[in-house]
C-alpha cells in the first residue's frame, strides 16, 4: 500500500494540468499581442508573423513537455495500482451474495447513515433516487415486500418521516457543534433538561455530567457561552465581563459556587458523592495542581466525553444505536475482509463448499466493541444457543446445549464429555447470557 500511496502522491505533484495551462495561457498571450500589434499596424505583419515563429514553436514544445510529465504520472500511477489490485488475482465474489436482493434494507441504511452522519444533502439526493429506482420485488419475497414497504413509509416522497429526522439530527449537529468547537454547554444541557424524563428513566448521568463540566469551566475562569438563565449572579450584569479572563483569581470559584448553588441541588441525591468531591476541590483552590482532586478539575478529554454521552443519548431517544450501522458493517466487513479472501482462496483451491447457508465457516476475529450479543457455541454439538436450546452447565463446571446433555446423557447419570466427573442431568443449571 505505500508504494501506492508513493505514487499517488506523485501523482498529486506531476498529474496536475496547472503548469500546463499555464503555458497555454502564455502562449495566447503571445498571439494576442502578436494579433494586436498586426492590427494596429498592417505593414508589420511579415516581420511579427517572423519574430513570433520561434517563441510559438518554444512554447508548443513545453506544453507538450507538460502533457507528456502528465500522462507520465498518470500511466505510473494506473500501472502500480493495476499491480496492487490485480482483476487476475482477485478474490471472486461469491456466488450467492445474500445481500444482493435486500435493496430497500441497504438504501435504508445508506439512507440513515448519511441523515445521521449531517449529509443532509447528499441524503436527499440519495433518497430522490432510491425513489426514483424502486427495486423490482417478486410478491413471493414477503421479507422484501415489507422492507420496501417500510422504505415507502418513511422516504417515499413527501413523507414526513426522513425531514422530521433531518431536523433531529440537524439539532444533533447544532448542539454538537456548540461543545466540540465552540465549548459551549448551554444548548446540550437545555437538551438534556427538555429530555430529563426519558434520561432519567434511562439511567442516564448526561445532565449531570454536562452541569458538572460546567462547573469546572467556570471555576478555571471560563464562561462556557451565556450564563445560566436562572442563575444568581451579580457579578454577570455587564455582559462584555464575560469575555475575557476574571481579574480577580477568586471570581472562577465564585462564578461555580453560584452556578453549584443554583444547579446542583437537583442532582444532590443522586450525586451527592460527586458533588461533595467537587466542593472539597473548591477549597483547593489556590494549588489545585496539588491537590487530590486535580483529576476531577483538569481532564483533558472532558469536552469529548461529553459529546460522546450526548451522542449516544441523542441517538437512543431516536431509537438507533450510538454508532451508525452502516458504520459497523462496513468495519466489521473491512475487518474481516482479509480472512474471508483467504477463506474463498482455500475453497477454490480445494474445491470444497460452504455447507450452511447462515453460519460463517470460519471465525472472524472482531475487537470486543464488535461483539453486540454473547453467543455460545456448543463444543459438543457445534450448535449456538437458542432459546429453545440454551445452554446447560453441569456440576463440574462444563457447559453444554441441553440436546447435547439430553443426547449424551440419554436422562440417566453421565460422564463430562470433557472431564472424568460424572453427574447426573437433572443436577445441570441452565446458563443465562446477558
Ligand atoms: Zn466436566
Amino acid at each position: 500500500m505505500d508504494e501506492l500511496l508513493a505514487e499517488q502522491r506523485r501523482l498529486e505533484k506531476d498529474g496536475s494540468f496547472k503548469t500546463a495551462i499555464k503555458d497555454v495561457d502564455k502562449t495566447l498571450e503571445l498571439l494576442q499581442a502578436a494579433r494586436d500589434a498586426i492590427a494596429a499596424d498592417p505593414s508589420s505583419a511579415a516581420i511579427t508573423l517572423a519574430k513570433l515563429q520561434t517563441p510559438v514553436q518554444q512554447a508548443f514544445e513545453g506544453i507538450n513537455n507538460d502533457l507528456k510529465k502528465i500522462n507520465k504520472a498518470q500511466k505510473s500511477y494506473d500501472k502500480a495500482f493495476s499491480k496492487k489490485f490485480d482483476q487476475k488475482k482477485a478474490v471472486p465474489m461469491p456466488p450467492n451474495d445474500p445481500l444482493a436482493p435486500h435493496t430497500s434494507l441497504i438504501n435504508r441504511a445508506i439512507a440513515m447513515h448519511l441523515l445521521r452522519e449531517g449529509q443532509f444533502g447528499v441524503a436527499s439526493t440519495f433518497i430522490e433516487e432510491a425513489n426514483a429506482h424502486p427495486p423490482s420485488i417478486s410478491s413471493t419475497r414477503s421479507f422484501d415486500l415489507h422492507q420496501q414497504q417500510a422504505w415507502e413509509q418513511d422516504f417515499a416522497d413527501g413523507t414526513l418521516k426522513s425531514e422530521v429526522l433531518q431536523r433531529q439530527f440537524s439539532d444533533m449537529y447544532y448542539i454538537l457543534h456548540e461543545l466540540r468547537t465552540n465549548e459551549n454547554l448551554q444548548p446540550a444541557i437545555e437538551w438534556a433538561r427538555k429530555n430529563a424524563a426519558t434520561l432519567e428513566s434511562r439511567g442516564s448521568n448526561l445532565e449531570f455530567e454536562l452541569c458538572r463540566l460546567q462547573f469546572v469551566v467556570l471555576f478555571s475562569g471560563g464562561t462556557s457561552g451565556p450564563p445560566d438563565a436562572d442563575m444568581d449572579m451579580d457579578t454577570d450584569d455587564d455582559p462584555s465581563a464575560t469575555q475575557k479572563t476574571p481579574p480577580n483569581p477568586l471570581d472562577g470559584p465564585l462564578r461555580a459556587w453560584a452556578y453549584a448553588r443554583s444547579s446542583f441541588p437537583a442532582f444532590q441525591i443522586r450525586y451527592q458523592k460527586e458533588i461533595q468531591q467537587l466542593a472539597c476541590g473548591m477549597s483547593f483552590y489556590p494549588n489545585l495542581t496539588d491537590s487530590p482532586y486535580v483529576s476531577l478539575f483538569a481532564n483533558g478529554s472532558a469536552w469529548e466525553d461529553v459529546a460522546t454521552s450526548f451522542t449516544r443519548e441523542f441517538c437512543s431517544l431516536l431509537g438507533l444505536s450510538a454508532d451508525s450501522p452502516l458504520y459497523v458493517a462496513a468495519t466489521a466487513g473491512a475487518i474481516a475482509l482479509p480472512k474471508m479472501k483467504k477463506y474463498y482462496e482455500m475453497k477454490a483451491k480445494h474445491k470444497t463448499e460452504w455447507s450452511t447457508v447462515v453460519e460463517m465457516p470460519v471465525e472472524v476475529p472482531l475487537p470486543p466493541s464488535y461483539y453486540f450479543h454473547p453467543i455460545f457455541v456448543c463444543p459438543v454439538s457445534r450448535e449456538q444457543a437458542t432459546d429453545a436450546n440454551p445452554p446447560m452447565m453441569m456440576p463440574c463446571g462444563h457447559v453444554i446445549l441441553q440436546e447435547s446433555l439430553a443426547n449424551t446423557s440419554k436422562g440417566a447419570r453421565f460422564k463430562c464429555p470433557y472431564c472424568p466427573s460424572e453427574s447426573h442431568p437433572r443436577d445441570a443449571r441452565k446458563v443465562f447470557l446477558a
